[in-house]
């Protein structure tokens, strides 16, 4: 699953640019799914009164609307972005205002004041209003995602690799780098998506079905007890692959 963020200041060509880039990427025949960051803190799409209000206010700790043309489950607090993607199995999911994640990242915007105060190593892209007046920027492609929309998802198509785990700065570092210097350095061509040694598919672990990311400590943990057992069993094939599975209840 590929992900990106597109992100700017308000009114700055966001959204546009989203709606434009979906259509085209679904023209393309990819599947895609979307997540917009909402900073409004009084944002709740439930209303005082309804009947799923009544529920969570009864104390009910996640509540599900299901209607007829649309489902919502309603969850009592944030999620990280990296729990709402474990919902996705997309090949693009497109993050709107979502800046705290190592994914790629378009930035819109007005002015290149706006560029700069946003600029990291991880933005391939520049878009929204700018794009009206110039076409790069601190040797950064600026693309008007309405007039030039093709070109703007072949750049997508180009850069934006399988997401990387996103695991916190202190947990890994086993390539070398943190996942979101790791990002910048694939974005740059300095480094490989295959370069993330987490994700080598030597060790994997599923659960209902949802790949679960571990670092390399934990990856060691499993693998030395799994095999630990194993391997004292009739049957046990040296460099053999090893299923287990574990019913839930
Ligand atoms: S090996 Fe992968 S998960 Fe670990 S820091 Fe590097 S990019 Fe992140």
């Amino acid at each position: 699953m590929k992900v990106f963020s597109v992100f700017g200041i308000t009114k700055s060509g966001k959204t546009t640019t989203i709606e434009n880039i979906i259509a085209e990427l679904r023209k393309r025949r990819f599947t895609v799914g979307s997540v917009k960051e909402i900073h409004n803190e009084k944002f709740a799409i439930d209303t005082e009164g309804t009947n799923t209000d009544r529920h969570k206010k009864a104390g009910s700790q996640l509540v599900t609307a299901r209607g007829i043309y649309e489902t919502d489950i309603l969850f009592q607090h944030q999620l990280t972005v990296k729990e709402i993607l474990q919902f996705y199995d997309h090949d693009y999911v497109i993050l709107e205002g979502v800046t705290d994640t190592c994914a790629p990242k378009i930035i819109t915007a007005h002015n290149t004041e706006e560029v700069d105060e946003r600029l990291d190593d991880t933005v391939f892209a520049i878009s929204g209003k700018l794009a009206n007046s110039m076409q790069e920027y601190r040797g950064l492609p600026v693309i008007n995602a309405i007039t030039e929309t093709e070109k703007l998802v072949d750049l997508i198509e180009e850069k934006v690799f399988e997401r990387l785990p996103d695991v916190a700065d202190e947990c890994c570092l086993a390539c070398g780098y943190t996942c979101t210097e790791l990002c910048a350095r694939i974005l740059q061509g300095k480094a490989k998506r295959e370069d993330c040694v987490i994700s080598d598919g030597s060790i994997s672990l599923t659960v209902d079905g949802r790949e679960i990311d571990m670092v390399p400590f934990v990856q060691k943990l499993l693998f030395n007890a799994v095999t630990g057992v194993v391997k004292e069993l009739d049957g046990y094939r040296e460099n053999g692959e090893i299923v287990v599975k574990i019913k839930g209840k």
